[in-house]
């Protein structure tokens, strides 16, 4: 494979070229790194060998890297560049994947569709450039989609990124909270918040995962439990396993073609000896509201420190302290992040905090319990990753609570820190009759912690019995 490292980055720098213009996936294009990362690998041996040798890679713009910059997509970081590289990157790097640079995001990696960047480009669908890419890790579903890079390391707090993969049907990872370090993560909800990978293939997702997996002495809530063989566990069938199916993920507010597509998905699995059951998840309405509470108080926590002092851009300004935050912190944060603040702070204010902070925390725990006890009927739990397929830009962003809805299906696997993987399981066709476009549908699993291998193994077989993966956008004129 390495021999061809070269090749690989040249065919990634030519679709590049020629998709960017379109899509806008891309901060940065790191060419000069990469092109020295493939040197290396052409001279050492033992890099040759490693698992990715020679895959072109992009890397979400809030993951620390020392080349490019870790933006995290927002102003008061605009210029940013990591004098270290994240757990996530340097695994990647050591097993001889070559990073071609950084992608966009909703600034902070708060929103759901990219267009909450704070630096430009725009990112858009590659399937349909009038629609969203997804967020908030829009870039690097959409540079995978469009085959711009093989590979994305995203980040997923509720959603961020099995929703952009199933928007650009590709595939998208949400690992276990705890199986991949989040050291160099810039953080948004700490309790929540996990990188993981979008590629084109179930198989490309698990070896990525095998790479990123494990203890990180840099992070305390990395686990010990042994990494597993996941990509083994591609191929491996699946007569007898048991798919839950809950009925509060097709209830209102499901678009009825993505509820038949996934619905159909779903059935399917019965051809290869699967059995599907119908469970009941009731508290499934509730994550939202338990989610958002919670991810915006800890990031009004974690954003304390962007003060324009400790970290972020310096200004030149004579005034008062406050004065002097007001400032940086007014410039630099865009409206969805400082409505973020806003809403954490109210709900980890003294006196409220027992009753925002505090309650979504029990309601956390009784989600997690549900989902525990599920899964002592199921071995995974299937459903919808997005209640619809790419919307249209600027459809949601004057309406902060429709998007925050798009995170529906997610955020449960969120709040309770289980695994979860968006397949692409279907197209959709939208648009009026005389500009039909057909949209990518994605399909939702989601296993008991730390059983990866449960999820690669069902991803997989859907996968190979249905060959979605074989689709790919064209070059928009
Ligand atoms: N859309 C959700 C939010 O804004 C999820 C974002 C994410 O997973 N990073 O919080």
């Amino acid at each position: 494979m390495s021999a061809s490292a070269r090749e690989n980055l040249q065919k990634s720098l030519g679709a590049i070229a020629a998709w960017e213009p379109h899509i806008g996936a891309f901060l940065d294009i790191t060419k000069d790194e990469a092109e020295r990362q493939v040197a290396a690998l052409e001279s050492d041996i033992a890099l040759h060998q490693q698992p990715l040798a020679g895959m072109p890679i992009a890397i979400k713009a809030n993951i620390a890297t020392q080349f490019g910059r870790t933006s995290a997509s927002s102003k008061i970081l605009k210029d940013f560049v990591s004098p270290f590289n994240a757990t996530v990157v340097q695994r990647l790097l050591g097993a001889g994947a070559v990073v071609v640079g950084k992608t966009q995001h909703d600034e902070f990696a708060m929103g759901s569709s990219t267009e909450h960047a704070g630096l430009g480009p725009q990112t858009k669908n590659p399937w349909d450039i009038s629609r969203v890419a997804g967020g908030s890790s829009g870039g690097s579903a959409a540079a995978v989609a469009s085959t711009e890079v093989e590979a994305a390391l995203g980040t997923d707090t509720g959603g961020s990124i099995r929703q952009p993969a199933s928007l650009c049907g590709v595939v998208g990872v949400k690992p276990t909270y705890g199986r991949v370090s989040r050291h160099g993560l810039i953080a948004y909800g700490s309790s929540l918040d996990q990188a993981g990978p979008i590629t084109r293939t179930v198989r490309d997702a698990a070896k990525i995962m095998e790479v990123i997996s494990g203890k990180d002495p840099l992070d305390a809530t990395s686990s010990e439990v042994p990494v597993g063989q996941y990509a083994a566990l591609c191929g491996k069938p699946i007569a007898g396993m048991i798919i839950g199916m809950p009925k509060e993920f097709f209830a209102d507010g499901i678009d009825p073609e993505v509820k038949k597509i996934v619905t159909d998905a779903i059935m399917s699995f019965e051809e290869q000896g699967a059995v599907v059951k119908e469970i009941s998840l009731p508290l499934t309405p509730a994550a939202i509201a338990v989610y958002y509470v919670i991810a915006k108080a800890e990031a009004s926590s974690n954003l304390a420190r962007f003060d324009g002092l400790r970290y972020g851009i310096r200004e030149d300004i004579h005034a008062s302290l406050i004065d002097y935050y007001k400032q940086v912190r007014g410039e630099g944060f865009g409206p969805e992040v400082k409505r973020a603040i806003m809403m954490g702070t109210y709900a980890l204010s003294s006196g409220y905090s027992e009753a925002w902070y505090g309650q979504a925390s029990k309601v956390r725990t009784l989600i997690r319990r549900e989902y525990e006890q599920a899964f002592r009927g199921v071995d995974v739990i299937a459903g919808p990753v997005s209640p619809e397929p790419a919307f249209k830009l600027g459809s949601k962003t004057s309406d902060p609570l429709a998007m925050y809805l798009a995170d529906a299906y997610t955020v449960p696997a969120s709040v309770a820190g289980l695994p979860a993987i968006s397949v692409p399981c279907g197209m959709a066709i939208k648009g009026p009759p005389n500009r039909r476009v057909s949209l990518p549908v994605g399909l939702h699993i989601i296993a008991p912690h730390f059983q990866e291998e449960t999820m690669f193994q069902i991803a997989a077989a859907f996968e190979s019995a249905h060959e979605f993966q074989n689709l790919s956008p064209e070059l928009p004129q």
